[in-house]
């Protein structure tokens, strides 16, 4: 018999009635033997998140507001005990929430507190099921550093899970170097189903969401685009890294070494196909050339300009050393022989840092020319059909011509999975538009 692995988010569990939805998908597949599950989520637009909750809480706690941080902890009360009315069961929910409330009263800090809305929705998925709890904190490790510490991870994972047939794990957090919890960042229940699944050497780890999949463009630009049925690990991590959001961008390391297929699935309508995220396409790749658009915006490029200055041994070493001490990464780095362009998120240019770091690289490596382009959005077209259909460029450079597009940077990634455009921000849904009519909808 395979073993399935089933993470459920925020919107799966957040209430009585879609978590007993989500027992019933677990139910109906003796596969489904490990359960991951994040804290419930919003149930209707305006309605807040209980992880966003109980980041309030902590702020309130550092800010020594105690009447605060009881009011806000009294609305996390109410969502979990209306939950246990909603299932009819009883679940003793009101004996976690006392200890949670008064663990973070007596200091236990801001990732503990963050992570009690799995700790309780775990409890509550389990009791429900009839099924063991098993804490993350058992075998999820970080490192000094604060990264996942895969190898002891999965040993420990491993050991730990075999002895239990079946199990319900809260996600996003674990054990960190110092022996305190320790979360991931936001959204990183998707990375914890993916351990289990790594642990245990499922067969598939299903991903349960809100969405009958990955869509081949962002649904609130285009009209009703089509879900993408296959997506591979690489072209996956292209998509939501360049901001299309269904799944976190780091959640396919753990199950990419060992193989194992990823599939997104809607709880709201579990009979649909949903998307499959495989180490190696089986799409035939006449059938399609792009696989997926998502973009970004908010982006600056810095551009430098000098003669010869592809004979100027370490120039970009001396050019990435001015924003690498100051701890700033770079998306890309588009260059001719003349010119090279750095494009940065603006998060890490705020409060002077741009031109600090223009007037450093000026003083560095003396170039004839410096210029910035502020107000960029990155969209990146992918797709592993794209390196096999002749023409591909051609036909996404012309509909952007056509759309009265002005492209101020093109970065083709070596391995022809991507063709990344940056184009200024207010042109984003119109770039957007234009490439999907030309590879979707023509
Ligand atoms: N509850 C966490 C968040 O809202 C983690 C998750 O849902 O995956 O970010």
């Amino acid at each position: 018999m395979g073993i399935k692995v089933c993470k459920f988010g925020g919107t799966s569990m957040a209430s009585g009635n879609v978590i007993l939805s989500a027992a019933k998908i677990v139910e109906s597949d003796s596969e489904r033997r490990y359960v991951v599950v994040s804290a419930p989520g919003k149930r209707f637009g305006g309605d807040i998140k209980v992880t966003d909750l109980l980041y309030q809480c902590s702020d309130e706690i550092e800010a020594g507001d105690i009447a605060a941080f009881k009011e806000t902890f009294g609305k996390i009360r109410v969502r979990f005990t209306n939950i246990e009315k909603e299932i009819g069961k009883e679940l003793h929910i009101e004996d976690g929430l006392n200890e949670a409330e008064n663990e973070i009263l007596n200091g236990a800090g801001r990732d503990y507190c963050a992570s009690r809305g799995e700790f309780l929705a775990a409890k509550i998925m389990a009791a429900v099921l009839g099924v063991p709890f098993v804490d993350a904190t058992e075998f999820v490790r970080f490192d000094e550093n604060g990264a996942l510490d895969q190898e002891k991870t999965f040993a420990l994972g491993a050991e730990v899970l075999k002895q239990y047939p079946r199990a319900v794990i809260p996600g996003f957090y674990g054990l960190g170097a110092n022996g305190k919890v320790k979360t991931f960042s936001r959204g990183g229940g998707d990375i914890s189903g993916s351990i289990v699944a790594r642990s245990v050497y499922a067969n598939l780890y299903e991903n349960w969401t809100d969405v009958s999949g990955f869509y081949v463009c962002d649904p609130r630009i285009v009209d009703s685009p089509k879900c993408i049925p296959e997506l591979t690990y690489q072209e996956l991590r292209e998509l939501s890294y360049m901001g299309a959001n269904v799944l976190h961008s780091e959640s396919i390391f753990p199950v990419r070494s060992a193989g194992i297929p990823i599939r997104i699935c809607n709880t709201f309508r579990p009979e649909d196909a949903g998307t499959y995220i495989v180490k190696n396409s089986t799409r035939d790749i006449r059938d399609y050339v792009v696989t997926g658009i998502a973009g970004k915006k908010d982006f600056t490029s810095i551009t430098l300009e000098k003669s010869l200055m592809n004979a100027e041994v370490g120039f970009v070493g001396k050019v990435l050393s001015v924003i690498g001490k100051r701890g700033i990464s770079f998306e890309h780095l588009p260059s001719g022989i003349d010119t090279l362009s750095l494009v940065i998120d603006n998060e890490y240019l705020k409060g002077g840092v741009l031109q600090e770091i223009i007037d450093e690289m000026v003083a560095t490596v003396n170039p004839d020319k410096v210029y910035t382009h502020e107000n960029i959005a990155l969209i990146a077209t992918v797709g592993h059909g794209m390196a096999k259909n002749v023409g591909t460029s051609a036909r996404l450079f012309k509909a952007l011509s056509e759309a009265g597009i002005n492209v101020n940077m093109i970065d083709q990634g070596s391995s022809e999975l991507n063709i990344i455009v940056g184009v200024e921000s207010k042109d984003y849904v119109d770039c957007l538009k234009a490439i999907y009519n030309e590879f979707f909808n023509a």
